[in-house]
């Protein structure tokens, strides 16, 4: 066969080819390194390396010589550089970790892997803003990421270069990280799927922290059926190295969804389900290009049998200020490693073991993260803590309960994920609220702990991509994937691609 067109299959077709015998894993991995490398300019990949990622595909051709067949055996990917690995460099987007190699893979490299794993094959690592902390991959210290469908515009963020790859075509799936939204903002930006599980369904081992009471990683791929491959691998308890992983065993995410697939799209194939929307989500915050594309897709679901009812979360404004004390506050905490005595950078020259921090850490770290820092420290310093961080802790248990009053009325929560569609690269200049703002979606549900995923739901200004967002109760992802499938078998958003030079 012609081998041209490999990079237009999802993941679930490469893993069909691949088992049939139709293509090697080598001839697969082989095409999508020389599509990166044509497309490096987008900025998405911040290291491969050809023999690493040639020798697992060969790993992954002894396995389906001998007969094995899993459903993502030899099907190459690539992981956001947050999550550590043994064989590429990591450096969480930052100065801090140049040149970085960690000892050992992060539970879900491990477990997505050819190794010891599912059998995929990684391409690389992945651009994203300096340890996940933005909305635009600006803030990656190395270089920006551009959006694939207009070069002039970000991809989002934190996870930017993992949703270009996937958009661009470079790589079929790609793992993310969402804090307060790095999955589904970048997804929806370039009209790619997302999913962030529940807090605590995949193992934070190996993950560079963040804001660890909100970090959670997942799958980025074209499709839902693609996101539940990925996840149905990546889930699961991880006792031993991550307390907070939920005791719940690993699901078989698409097994449903192929399924629903072969039956076809019966007349109603949602009829039952109730579809909270949120009035402060559909409010003047949200560009009318965005707000009218979010209510199309729901109309969509509407024929598909669902009910829409208006639901309420009275708090979400708040979500903002809360967040913005939570996760510098963790963050100010986890950060704190980075001292240049055990790993990451050391300052060349300073007087002292004190000039040797201050001057290993300002040169280490950029703005956005020092700016975090001085937050954390600030709200969790004596005298400030019951003021700010003790208040956003009770204000983020009320807006989890907000949620679960919302939930008694409805199965799914639906709305934009983000306000606009994808802006300039610069447009939003030094401005860190700005930035913030953008965040007003993602970030409540991100605080509640619930999964949340973004849905490729058609186009608005600038012909940019929209997503709608899906959130769903505590541990309810086979829910979000199995509606979000039927609607794709519906629509065909997911499967526009841009046109690339
Ligand atoms: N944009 C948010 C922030 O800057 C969320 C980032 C994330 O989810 N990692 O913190």
């Amino acid at each position: 066969m012609s081998h041209t067109d490999l990079h237009d299959l999802s993941v679930a077709q490469l893993a069909a080819k691949l088992a049939a015998r139709e293509v090697s894993s080598v001839e697969v991995t082989q095409h999508f390194l020389g599509r990166i490398r044509q497309h490096d300019s987008l900025g998405a990949f911040l290291a491969t390396d050809r023999e690493v990622s040639l020798a697992e595909a060969r790993a992954a051709d002894v396995r389906l010589a001998a007969g094995e067949r899993t459903p993502l055996l030899g099907v190459p990917l690539a992981h956001k550089d947050i999550f550590v690995t043994r064989d590429f460099p990591t450096t969480a987007g930052s100065k801090m970790l140049e040149n970085y190699r960690s000892p050992f893979d992060a539970t879900v490299v491990a477990r997505l892997g050819v190794h010891s794993g599912a059998g995929m094959v990684t391409l690389g690592k992945l651009n994203c803003d300096e340890f996940a902390m933005g909305s635009g991959n600006d803030n990656s210290a190395y270089k920006p990421v551009q959006n694939p469908w207009d070069i002039t515009r970000v991809p989002g963020g934190s996870s930017g270069g993992s949703a270009a790859a996937v958009a661009a075509r470079l790589v079929p799936a790609a793992t993310g990280t969402d804090t307060g939204g790095s999955i589904r903002q970048p997804a929806a930006l370039t009209g790619i799927t997302g999913i962030k599980p529940t807090y605590g369904r995949c193992s934070r081992y190996g993950m560079v922290a963040f804001a660890s009471s909100l970090d959670q990683a997942g799958p980025m791929a074209r499709s839902a059926l693609d996101c539940a491959l990925l996840l149905s691998s990546m889930a699961g308890p991880d006792p031993d190295r991550d307390s907070t992983s939920l005791d719940l065993p690993a699901l078989d995410y698409a097994t449903d969804l192929i399924a629903a697939s072969a039956q076809g799209t019966g007349a109603t194939p949602l009829k039952g389900l109730k579809i909270g929307l949120p009035t402060q989500f559909f409010g003047a915050g949200c560009s009318a290009d965005v707000l009218q594309t979010v209510r199309g897709a729901l109309a969509e679901f509407e024929k598909l049998g669902a009910t829409l009812v208006d639901v309420s979360l009275p708090l979400t404004e708040l979500s903002i200020p809360v967040y913005y004390v939570i996760a510098p506050a963790e963050a100010s905490s986890n950060l704190s490693r980075f001292d240049g005595v055990r790993y990451g950078h050391r300052a060349a020259h300073y007087t002292d073991l004190t000039d040797m921090y201050k001057k290993s850490r300002s040169e280490g770290f950029g703005d956005e993260v020092t700016r975090r820092i001085m937050i954390g420290t600030y709200v969790l310093s004596h005298g400030y803590y019951d003021a700010y961080y003790l208040k956003a802790q009770k204000i983020r248990r009320l807006i989890a309960e907000d949620f679960q009053k919302a939930f008694a009325q409805c199965d799914i929560i639906a709305g934009p994920v983000s306000p606009t569609v994808a802006w300039k690269i610069g447009e939003k200049g030094d401005d860190p609220v700005a930035n913030y703002l953008a965040d007003i979606y993602t970030l409540s549900s991100s605080l509640a702990g619930l999964p949340g995923m973004s849905v490729p739901a058609g186009f608005g200004e600038g012909g940019m991509p929209v997503g709608l967002q899906l959130i769903g109760n505590y541990f309810k992802e086979a829910q979000l994937l199995g509606a979000a499938h039927q609607f794709q078998l519906a629509t065909d958003w997911h499967l526009r691609t841009p046109s690339l030079r």
